[in-house]
């Protein structure tokens, strides 16, 4: 909660549901990482929050940018990022897409397949690829499952194929799981990149980079650990995995960027009860899963709340959203305890929303728009 933020919502009072972000925030979060990392570069991962403002702020104070499709790569290149500064980050790319990313001067892409790798040498001749690989996601509450990645002995095939297609074999990429909270997450992936850099410089190739990826927390009900402490925890494996030969490291942090940096303000439409003496009571909100909130799916992400009655009493509530689908509601299993004396029309605060909400909220399911967003 900043008090930017709380200024202008009582200033400029807008109508409806939406989030702020004050960029305050942002740059102390950007400076903080590249303190506690001075020898990473931050590629920041544009889809937790694509808003110009924050694009153009990070390509100011000099971050490069992760981007996973064509859109994303010219709105970084619109913030004022040169090409050098973009990896096409994404392991599934269309072949008219890769081509075109190369028309704009991008010369880093992901691959963790040899189809992938065959697309980009006949699109992007001599590029740089990194291979990704998988990762568990253990301790993570978004984790990312096996969509990306492949087993680290695939890696080395790939890496090879990259090689012989006259591409350049270029690193390791890995992702711990997005809001980890285990500060010693990345170091058995660092181990497998350690091995894989030995095995293909046993055959040949000399690997640069690893891609340690995002998955650095936002706070949300409970405390994380500081970015500090993943910096250290991340230092001392690459010390530990790689001795004498540290290779060049970047960082794609998205949440961690921009999360705690924004809020929401939504309104109480309806407070009701499914017969009259049930102890918990509906919420509903003008804003739900389908508005930007779709990172409470299986209740994953427990954003704090916000009400003009914290600190009074409080009794367990189901929080819905204000769509006619049954999939739009955000804490039932887990009831979210909210102020007895919470009132229909009141307004709520939703912290922590900065990252993954505009980029989640649909055009107008049901009519209702999609979330505005104001960065100041
Ligand atoms: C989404 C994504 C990120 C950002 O992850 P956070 O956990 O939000 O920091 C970084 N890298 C890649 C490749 C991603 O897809």
């Amino acid at each position: 909660m900043t008090a930017r933020i709380l200024d202008f919502l009582a200033t400029r009072r807008p109508e409806g549901p939406c989030l702020v972000v004050d960029l305050d925030v942002v740059r102390e979060n950007f400076l903080t990482f590249r303190r506690a990392l001075p020898d990473t570069r931050v590629f920041y991962a544009v889809k937790a929050n694509p808003a110009p403002e924050i694009l153009c702020l990070l390509a100011e104070l000099g971050s490069s940018f992760d981007c996973a499709s064509i859109p994303e790569i010219e709105m970084a290149l619109a913030a004022g990022a040169t090409p050098d500064r973009i990896s096409f980050g994404n392991t599934i790319k269309k072949e008219r897409d890769i081509a075109r990313a190369r028309i704009l001067g991008v010369d880093l892409f992901a691959v963790d397949c040899e189809a992938e790798v065959e697309k980009i040498a006949r699109q992007a001749p001599g590029a740089r690829v990194f291979c990704r690989i998988l990762c568990d996601g253990a301790g993570a509450e978004w984790p990312l499952s096996r969509k990306f990645g492949c087993e680290p002995e695939m890696a080395i095939d790939v890496l090879e194929r990259a090689h012989q297609l006259g591409l350049a074999a270029y690193g390791v990429s890995f992702h711990v799981g997005s809001q980890q909270g285990n500060t010693e997450a990345w170091d058995g992936a660092l181990a497998t990149s350690a091995q894989l850099f030995r095995t293909l410089s046993e055959r040949g190739i000399q690997l640069k980079m690893v891609n340690l990826g995002g998955g650095f927390p936002t706070k949300y009900l409970r405390d994380v650990p500081t970015t500090e402490a993943y910096a250290r925890s991340i230092e001392d494996a690459v010390r530990r995995h790689f001795g004498n030969e540290i290779p060049e490291t970047i960082i794609e942090p998205g949440r961690g960027m921009v999360g705690g940096a924004g809020i929401i303000k939504a309104e109480v439409v309806l407070i009701s009860k499914k017969q009259a003496n049930d102890d918990v009571r509906w919420v509903f909100l003008d804003i739900g899963k389908f508005g930007g909130l779709a990172e409470t799916m299986d209740e994953a992400i427990r954003y704090p709340i916000r009400t003009q009655h914290d600190g009074s009493e409080t009794a367990p509530c189901v929080l819905a959203g204000p769509t006619c689908d049954s999939a739009d509601v955000l804490y039932e299993k887990n009831a979210y305890p909210l102020p007895i004396s919470l009132e229909i029309g009141d307004e709520v605060l939703i912290e922590g929303t900065g990252a993954y909400t505009t980029t989640y909220s649909a055009v107008a399911f049901n009519g209702f728009e999609p979330l505005k967003s104001y960065v100041i």
